[in-house]
């Protein structure tokens, strides 16, 4: 799972990405630590509908051998609320990375 990061940090302190130097090799950079909001689950309230799957952009919703949703990708989720914007369950709630929450 990535660090917290406080929210002043830098540019040049968090991970890098967009190195291509093999097929695939993206998976290798974790970064999640760009995330200002992270997405949270709410198992209670999910469907397994999976219309959320395929809308995220960073492939961080997990998918296990069974066809059933698991918990985000936390070190390559960015944060960027299209999965909550899909979700027509209200099963995905977006919160301030690195809080009390
Ligand atoms: S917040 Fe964005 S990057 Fe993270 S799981 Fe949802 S759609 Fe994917
Ligand atoms: S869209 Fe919502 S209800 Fe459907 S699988 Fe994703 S989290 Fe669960």
């Amino acid at each position: 799972m990535s660090k917290i990061i406080p929210n002043d940090v830098k540019w040049r302190d968090i991970s890098p990405g967009g190195i291509i130097t093999d097929a695939g090799n993206s998976a290798e950079f974790k970064t999640g630590d760009w995330r200002s909001e992270r997405p949270v689950w709410l198992t209670d309230k999910c469907k397994q509908c999976l219309l959320c799957y395929p809308t995220c952009p960073d492939t961080s919703i997990v998918i296990d051998e069974e066809g059933k949703r698991q918990d985000f990708d936390y070190d390559h989720c960015k944060g960027c609320g299209v999965c909550k914007q899909v979700c027509p369950f209200g099963a995905i709630e977006m919160k301030p990375e690195g809080g009390n929450n």
